[in-house]
């Protein structure tokens, strides 16, 4: 009989196996009642949680058994011994797997430490079972005495443990410090347990080594980044959810509230708004989770499968939202929609809602459609295609298209200007119009670079037509407020123009007014510096802002152009058409030319004749047409 076997149950107490069940069903109360950040390796985590409570349940059977040997069969003993031992070494071999992936190991690495691991975890088993057929490792004799010479589980214990360390240790720079001290630490402590009941004979406290490194991995790795005031989670945790429920193969539904009044920093909801806003989510839905993702943005996520008439509650929500509403009365912008697998996978819902939001009017509830998404696709293909021009700065860059549209002198019955408009000519959208990117351009600061392209190839053009002996007096560029804001904007019109070697009255740049007062100097400035070297200018669209007439008049433009709603407006209104008149005759006065945009049909054309017109544009003569077909349009000189 083996001495030491003996005294190695007899010394047995279950209070450490029962302590591991109990905190494991402690872990299961809490991770299916609060938010836990759930990665990828969530799911080993379950599994090592369900193991260590195996494994616990089986210590207690094995220790019982073999004290009392006799009451149970052999067989019913190496069973439960097998599955207590293997349990533990598939904790250990989980905790290698679950290291992968933050440690960030390239597949081949993976793939090397997933083999060592399998390997050794299947030859432990095989030894054990063997160990067990053969009686080398663990048996009870046929007269009952105990014999246990071959200490297996010692030496898988150690090797994995090893094994763990030794990646930590190896890509210790991968890992936040704090993180790997944490995992380090709690490893060490297990093992001095080991150590100190190994020294007593013991064999109570050996599941609740396992305990401990699962307990760190819940702390450190999948807390609970709950504000309790509001019980919203933050960010990071939304993107964790949906890249878990994205795995899971599991479609959420998703409704978010943006209240600009508390975007910013340090803004907060107020206290009453939380409290509406959390008894409407604990009401409506089941196990629905809040996320914070900003300060003024919220989105809820409900599991659609754990709330089958959710489009009822839906309703019942933002009704009684309604109903709320009044008492708070802020603007506000709600989204509704079911999680799609393109977004899910590019975990990008917050970037789609701060899109939708940009598009939607305030106090208003939107159901996202098909349609929105390949929108936002659509969006952030542009995106990519523009700040690819913009790094890349060619000035002939073939994705920047020129369109022009003639412009009629009703002083000498000809066309002898044009409007350069942008198009952009992508692979997968072709001809992309100006309401698809101008805004993205702006908001993205890529719109002078744009600009630059336009005006070269404008002038590119230019000269080619007048080497040819077309008579062109010039053609206009648009350009945005903020780029003449710009330092170098000046230099760079010069740059460009010269470059191409064409006189520069041939150009004329058409901007829009801005209300702010810092611009109204700056602007000033750089157009009579431009202007002093011969390039037009075009107020762009009159009759759209809030016209500050005491500014304009300040402003050294050449060329008034009345935006299209002027034009309309005259067309049913006879009070538009006296004020427009007026505005015009006075704008003549002044010597500025007024332009007309927007003329459509011949009563429009007679009207802005008669309203001090001295060109007109629109789709009456021309809609925008390629450059090159500008030549369908300008004569050429007789001399
Ligand atoms: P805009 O400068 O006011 O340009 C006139 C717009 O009115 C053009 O639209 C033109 O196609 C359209 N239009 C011309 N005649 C008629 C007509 O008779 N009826 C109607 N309904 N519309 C007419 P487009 O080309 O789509 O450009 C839209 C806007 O995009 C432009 O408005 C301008 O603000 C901006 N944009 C276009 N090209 C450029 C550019 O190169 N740079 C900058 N910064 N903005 C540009
Ligand atoms: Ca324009
Ligand atoms: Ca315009």
């Amino acid at each position: 009989m083996n001495g030491d076997a003996v005294i190695y149950y007899e010394n047995y107490s279950p209070v450490g196996d029962i302590l591991v069940i109990a905190t494991c069903l402690v872990f299961i109360i809490l991770i299916s009642s609060a938010y836990i950040s759930k990665t990828k390796n969530f799911m080993l985590f379950r599994i090592m949680i369900g193991l260590l409570m195996l494994s616990g349940t089986m210590s207690i059977f094995y220790h019982f058994s073999l004290s009392d040997h006799g009451r149970f069969s052999v067989p019913t003993i190496y069973l439960f011994r097998v599955i207590y031992h293997i349990s533990l070494f598939a904790i250990l071999f989980l905790y290698v797997l679950y290291s992968v992936i933050p440690l960030r190991l390239d597949k081949s690495s993976s793939y090397r430490y997933t083999i060592i691991a399998v390997s050794v975890f299947s030859l432990l088993l095989i030894v054990e079972l063997l160990g067990v057929i053969f009686g080398f490792v663990f048996h009870i004799t046929e007269t009952g005495e105990i014999n246990n010479d071959f200490n297996i589980f010692g030496i898988g214990y150690i090797f994995f443990v090893s094994l763990i360390l030794f990646m930590l240790i190896r890509y210790r720079n991968r890992l936040a410090k704090t993180i790997l001290y944490g995992v380090i630490g709690t490893y060490m402590v297990s093992v001095t347990v080991m150590i100190i009941q190994g020294a007593y004979h013991q064999t109570s406290y050996t599941t609740a080594t396992f305990l401990f490194p699962t307990i760190s991995l819940l702390y450190l790795i999948h807390s609970n980044p709950v504000d309790i005031e509001i019980g919203a989670v933050n960010v990071a945790a939304f993107e964790d959810m949906i890249k878990y429920s994205y795995l899971q193969n599991k479609q959420m539904l998703l409704m978010s509230l943006f209240m600009h009044d508390y975007e910013g920093a340090g803004k907060k909801y107020p206290v009453e708004i939380q409290d509406t806003i959390r008894h409407f989510y604990t009401d409506f839905f089941k196990g629905a989770v809040l996320f914070q993702i900003s300060n003024g943005r919220m989105i809820l996520a409900v599991d659609l499968s754990k709330n089958p008439s959710y489009e009822n509650s839906v309703n019942h929500m933002l009704l009684s939202f309604e109903n709320e509403y009044p008492k708070y009365n802020r603007d506000f912008k709600i989204i509704v929609q079911k999680t799609t697998t393109e977004i899910s996978k590019d975990n990008d819902y917050v970037g789609f809602v701060k899109f939708i939001e940009s598009r939607m009017k305030e106090n208003d509830v939107h159901f996202v459609e098909e349609q929105d998404v390949k929108t936002y696709y659509e969006y952030k293909y542009i995106l990519k295609e523009l700040a690819d021009i913009n790094a890349k700065k060619d000035l002939d860059d073939p994705r920047v298209c020129v369109y022009c549209q003639p412009v009629f002198n009703i002083i000498t019955g000809k066309y002898d200007t044009a409007e350069a408009l942008m198009r952009l000519e992508l692979d997968e959208l072709g001809l992309v119009y100006p309401d698809k990117f101008i805004q993205v351009a702006e908001d993205n600061n890529y719109i002078h670079t744009l600009s630059l392209i336009i005006l070269h190839k404008v002038c590119m053009r230019l000269k080619s037509l007048l080497d040819c002996m077309y008579f062109v007096k010039r053609i206009s560029v648009n350009f945005a407020v903020s780029e003449v804001r710009e330092e170098g904007f000046c230099d760079d019109i010069n740059s460009v123009i010269e470059a191409c070697g064409i006189p520069y009255d041939k150009i004329a740049v058409e901007i829009t007014e801005s209300q702010n007062d810092n611009d109204f100097i700056v602007m000033k400035d750089k157009i009579n510096e431009l202007r002093q070297r011969g390039i037009k200018f075009y107020l762009d669209d009159f009759g759209t802002g809030y016209s500050n007439f005491e500014r304009i008049m300040e402003l050294p433009f050449d060329i008034i152009k009345f935006d299209r709603s002027l034009v309309i407006a005259c067309g049913t209104d006879y009070k538009s058409q006296k004020m427009v008149y007026h505005l015009a005759r006075m704008f003549s006065e002044m010597n500025y030319s007024v332009l007309y945009e927007g003329v459509e049909t011949i009563e429009d054309e007679e009207k802005c004749k008669n309203m001090c017109a001295k060109y007109l544009q629109g789709y009456k003569y021309s809609k925008p047409i390629p450059i090159d077909r500008l030549t369908e349009y300008f004569e050429k000189k007789t001399a």
